[in-house]
């Protein structure tokens, strides 16, 4: 069953898109809209909600945080039908106008995002009301971007943060530079954390604090064990709590929590 859910956040329309085809939605995911911006475009088995919940909108440009398929999936048909333009980093570019694989476990849940040739962004992002400056915050994927609007304190945050004490890693997500990305972040002044799978209007600078305690912890963790002479399989055994089974069987292996130890123990 298909859920859309829309949530008020003052000016900011978010928009939560769940695709189930054989039950509840796996995992959903949130659009936002705020004074004809539109960050992210869902995922593309949710076409359909997304195209007719927009369509009364006057769009102004669409922005993306990272190239992956739950964000850039409807940028094309957006683009398309209100005849404006989507921006993102250089490799988010690069990406969205070659087209990039997908595992099959994400054609089934999110579905394949159509190519499109996006802008580069600038150093800002300049609606008729805000001002979003776009920060590149890489670890995630190499091209994640986040956007900040300085005056209300609001952070559109991608998927930097998903949650405080995060239980799945993909395989080429890198802990080292999400580290980085959340301390450079942690710099800036913002009080809301738009995060496209877990919104939070309030106090999304201490949730990010703990997200990148958290990173420490286990990157400090798997350090330690490394110094001590064990393998990269004994720290797995020693750290990986194995709560993660289904998941790490449906994709693969592609998203699991040894993907975030392998990460760790691969640094130097
Ligand atoms: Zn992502």
């Amino acid at each position: 069953m298909n859920q859309v859910k829309i949530e008020q956040f003052g000016e900011i329309e978010a928009i939560k898109l769940g695709y189930g085809p054989i039950g509840p939605p796996f995992m959903s995911v949130y659009l936002y809209t705020v004074d004809g911006l539109v960050i992210d475009t869902g995922q593309r088995h949710m076409q359909k909600s997304v195209i007719d919940l927009l369509d009364k909108k006057k769009l102004q440009q669409v922005l993306l945080t990272h190239h992956h398929e739950d964000h850039s999936g409807n940028a094309s048909a957006i683009c398309k039908q209100h005849h404006i333009e989507a921006c993102g980093h250089p490799l988010t570019v690069k990406k969205m106008a070659t087209g990039f694989r997908i595992l099959p476990y994400q054609r089934f849940i999110w579905g394949r995002s159509e190519n499109i040739r996006l802008s580069t962004l600038g150093p800002a992002v300049e609606s008729n009301r805000y001002k979003l400056l776009p920060v590149h915050t890489p670890g995630h994927s190499k091209d994640h971007t986040v956007f900040l609007e300085e005056t209300n304190g609001w952070l559109f945050s991608g998927d930097l943060y998903l949650g405080q004490r995060i239980k799945y890693f993909r395989a080429d997500e890198k802990i080292i530079d999400q580290i980085g990305s959340l301390k450079k972040v942690l710099k800036l002044d913002f009080d809301a954390l738009f995060c496209a799978h877990n919104p939070c209007p309030q106090n999304g600078k201490s949730k990010l604090k703990q997200k990148l305690q958290f990173l420490e912890d286990i990157f400090g963790r798997v350090q330690k064990l490394k110094e001590n002479g064990l393998s990269k399989k004994e720290v797995f055994n020693r750290l990986d709590p194995k709560t993660d089974r289904s998941i790490k069987l449906m994709t693969m292996g592609n998203v699991c929590f040894a993907n975030m130890l392998a990460s760790a123990y691969h640094c130097k």
